[in-house]
């Protein structure tokens, strides 16, 4: 006899599964899989460089050499040493190598920081727009996100006093991601030294994603725990994949308190064990190997970012603060009908353009569009002109 009950299978998932937002990113990567053609793709956030030789040669070497085994939870010492060497070359930040944990990409340390420290009755501030994982992170912890728009008016600068007004005793961390995606903006250290008060004045952890802090173009940067009054509030994420071109090797880390980096890396046990041990050796080697290739992508991204503020400044209708990190623009086209999901898609399905609209960054990001400039000049020239067409049609 066949057992007649329901299967479960497919709609028993927990309450936290449903809470979960379809990133609007995701939905344009789709749409850009199914269009018929080569569209042009400013919409990724991924390096258009291959990772450096070298780093690839490491990472051979140690498959070969059976360094292919489980590691230990926060990664082998020589790496969380490199890590804290280049912390403090790089960004001014003093770690010791037990205050590090090994990650699969910034990605996992924050949901394992988010799990460490937030949980249900809590709450985690999320100043936008920003980066749409936070909030599915908070919300996995069971944790509440609570967005806080920036004001598009200062090109969406750092705006402490709306922060302390979404801070409460029941905030558990305050997202700072500097520079910023989707915006570019690099934040003036008083700014952060003011949320990062606001945060340390409630016990709540400032979650520094410094992921894009190696690429700034007019201004040196520094961590965070560099110069905030209570550095030992500050979490700071840090990771290999844009700066070395590695996102595929999923390499990232979390250097904070000693009680919040061991309860990370007892989190992990259960999650991934730790890092790849073959992208560890990689690591490795991207960290204390030649340097060269940074700057030479860092140039390059440079150089874009000066075409695309150039080009979009001759254009009507529409206009982009000047990024001063990472490798994104935002650009307002608020004049252009629907919203920006709308836009965007229009912009694919007539222009062969792919990009991410500006509302799956957070309801702050309505009416702009994010432009990736990890992608050639020719590449980004065309995207442009097809931007212009659009906007000149749309707005004649
Ligand atoms: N943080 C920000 C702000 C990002 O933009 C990204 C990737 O796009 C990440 C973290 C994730 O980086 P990783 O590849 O190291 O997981």
């Amino acid at each position: 006899m066949t057992d007649q009950r329901p299967s479960p299978a497919g709609d028993r998932l927990s309450d936290r599964t449903r809470t979960l937002d379809r990133s609007k990113i995701r939905v344009m990567f789709d749409l850009a899989e199914a269009y018929d053609g080569d569209p042009i793709r400013l919409q990724v956030g991924v390096p258009d460089f291959d990772t450096p030789e070298h780093v690839v040669d490491a990472a051979e070497a140690a498959a070969r050499a059976g360094r292919t085994e489980y590691t230990a939870n926060p990664g082998v010492p020589e790496l969380r040493a490199a890590i804290a060497e280049t912390m403090a070359r790089e960004s001014d930040v003093e770690y010791a190598p037990e205050q590090i944990t090994v990650t699969s990409g910034a990605m996992e340390a924050l949901s394992l920081a988010m799990l460490a420290v937030a949980g249900p009755g809590d709450e985690v501030v999320v100043p936008t727009p920003a980066w749409p994982n936070y909030v599915n992170q908070a919300q996995i912890a069971g944790a509440t996100p609570v967005e806080v728009p920036l004001p598009a008016d200062s090109g969406f600068d750092l705006d402490p006093e709306r922060i302390a007004a979404n801070v409460t005793d029941d905030t558990a961390a305050v997202i700072l991601t500097n520079p910023s995606n989707p915006t570019g903006r690099v934040y003036d250290e008083d700014l952060v030294c003011e949320v990062a008060r606001i945060a340390a004045d409630h016990d709540a952890y400032l979650v520094a994603d410094e992921v894009y802090g190696r690429l700034t173009y007019d201004r040196a940067f520094r961590g965070a725990a560099s110069y905030v009054d209570a550095p030992e509030n500050v979490l700071t994420v840090g990771s290999c994949s844009k700066t070395y071109a590695m996102t595929g090797w999923r390499l990232g880390w979390l250097a904070g308190p000693q009680p919040v980096v061991d309860a990370v890396s007892r989190i992990g046990e259960s999650t991934t064990a730790c890092a790849s041990s073959v992208s560890q050796q990689a690591a490795l080697a991207a960290l204390t190997g030649p340097q060269e290739p940074v700057a030479e992508m860092k140039a390059a991204f440079e150089r874009r970012r000066d075409a695309v503020v150039e080009r979009v400044a001759e254009m009507p209708s529409v206009s982009c603060p000047r990024p001063e990190g990472a490798f994104y623009a935002l650009l307002d086209v608020s004049v252009l009908p629907g919203d920006s999901l709308d836009v965007a898609e229009r912009l694919l399905s007539e222009y062969g353009v792919v990009t991410a609209p500006g509302n799956g960054f957070g309801d702050a990001g309505e009416g702009y569009l994010r432009l990736s400039f990890a992608n050639g000049l020719d590449r980004i020239e065309t995207g442009l002109d097809r931007i212009e067409e659009m906007v000149r049609a749309e707005t004649a």
